[in-house]
């Protein structure tokens, strides 16, 4: 299934883990800050960064929506 991801800004910690699992999906920006660079994108590897994210920022959806589908 192909989702949306977003990341939560003020929460993110700039630890880069989510672009370093998921380099093609997250990046960071000149602040720090992880933003998402394609969407939509696949729900495993979405799930990965969002699992991986030390402070829980990361928000995954399915698109057009705002529920946030539950990541196994
Ligand atoms: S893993 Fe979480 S805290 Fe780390 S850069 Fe990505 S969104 Fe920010």
């Amino acid at each position: 299934m192909l989702v949306d991801v977003a990341v939560n800004g003020p929460c993110c910690s700039g630890c880069g883990a989510c672009a370093e699992v998921a380099p093609e999906l997250f990046a960071l920006d000149d602040f720090g800050t992880a933003y998402p660079v394609r969407n939509p994108c696949p729900e495993e590897l979405a799930c990965q960064a969002a699992r991986i994210c030390p402070v829980s920022c990361i928000e995954v959806m399915v698109p057009g929506t705002s529920a946030t589908p539950a990541c196994r």
